[in-house]
């Protein structure tokens, strides 16, 4: 046994220093950013978030909604290839290069993969996506996807360290997909305790994937469009939302009425409802490490993209970054044991 005593950051024990800044306005920070991906060679501009691949989160509609605002959105596992048809038919182009085709790593998974992306060129995102990446097995997987498709962009997680990152590169992902237990529906920590404070998960990893070209997606764990900047600031390429989209007209889920309330259910997808929804139940080697939650039912996503975007401006105005790609080299963080003051409850 082992302990490893330099302690690791969630992005609740940091804040921002500010810095003196020469921006008059948030609408002066571009927080479009351009990447040409290391093995596949395509090039991507947009705004780098994503919607993550859950039931109630990474649904069509979703998709059309935030590529108005040039953001992504990694496209649930549970369409079929009928359904998928339907979508490439009636979404633009530029919705299109907005997704991101999810999926497991067996034989049935790769060979709707294959379908789904001959629906259309403009796909051009595959996010290989399962709960323990240290698995060999992703890695042999990884090899296979890249060299079927050696033109489109892989993703695949999830891990924590940069040993792991670097080998999924090494392997054929242009992306690294970053997080292990922060995730708001997650119960990982609780039921196996495993997993890595996701700021400093995302500053090692970062570092490990930048040195070989690749990038990292942070994926769970941000609360509030402060956590959405941190990632950013620790210095993920991308930042993946599961919570933060939940609830809305676009994510999918059911609506609840209860006492005069709307509110809508939301899962992990290693939870039992994702199980018993898609699975026949949870299977009796495993336990669930989801739950499920009631949101209040808050409307289109349009005013909450908006809110978590310029929340992630006004960050940039306060270190002087006129341009989202600049906010990593402005961060200076500071390690607090305060956060908001939440006197008249939280907002
Ligand atoms: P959030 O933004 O809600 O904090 O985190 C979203 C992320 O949580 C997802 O992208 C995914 O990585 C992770 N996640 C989703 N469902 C589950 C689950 O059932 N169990 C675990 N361990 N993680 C989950």
């Amino acid at each position: 046994m082992r302990i490893e005593q330099e302690l690791k950051l969630g992005f609740k024990d940091v804040l921002f220093r500010p810095k003196r800044s020469n921006l008059k306005s948030r609408s002066q920070v571009n927080l479009t950013r351009e990447f040409t991906f290391k093995h596949s060679g395509r090039q991507w501009s947009g705004v780098p978030v994503i919607a993550a691949n859950m039931d109630s989160v990474g649904s069509f509609a979703m998709a059309s909604a935030l590529a108005k605002h040039g953001v992504m959105t990694a496209i649930h596992k549970h369409y079929d290839v009928a359904q998928w048809r339907e979508f490439v038919v009636s979404a633009d182009s530029t919705t299109l290069k907005n997704v991101m085709v999810s999926t497991g790593t067996s034989d049935a998974d790769f060979e709707k993969t294959k379908q789904v992306l001959a629906l259309s060129d403009d796909l051009m995102f595959i996010c290989i996506d399962i709960a323990n990446g240290y698995s060999e097995h992703l890695v042999d997987y990884v090899e296979k996807v890249r060299a079927t498709f050696p033109d489109k962009v892989i993703t695949a997680g999830n891990v924590v360290t940069g040993d792991m990152v670097e080998e999924l590169i090494l392997a054929g992902a242009d992306i690294v997909k970053v997080g292990i237990g922060p995730g708001s529906v997650c119960t990982t920590r609780v039921k196996t305790g495993v997993g890595y404070p996701q700021l400093s998960a995302i500053i090692e990893c970062a570092d490990a994937a930048h040195g070989l070209g690749g990038r990292i997606i942070g994926d769970g764990g941000c609360t509030c469009a402060g956590d959405v900047s941190k990632a950013f600031g620790g210095g993920a390429d991308f930042v993946m939302l599961g919570g933060m989209l939940a609830g809305h007209e676009e994510s999918g889920g059911e609506i609840i009425e209860q006492d005069g309330k709307s509110f809508m259910k939301f899962y992990g997808m290693s939870s039992q409802s994702a199980m018993d929804k898609h699975s026949g139940g949870v299977a009796k080697y495993r336990a669930a490490e989801g739950k499920t939650v009631l949101l209040p039912y808050r409307g289109p996503v349009e005013n909450t993209i908006q809110d978590i975007l310029g929340g992630v401006r006004s960050t940039c105005t306060y270190v002087g970054a006129s341009a989202l790609r600049e906010l990593t080299k402005r961060t200076t963080f500071i390690r607090v044991r305060e956060q908001e003051n939440n006197v008249y409850g939280k907002e």
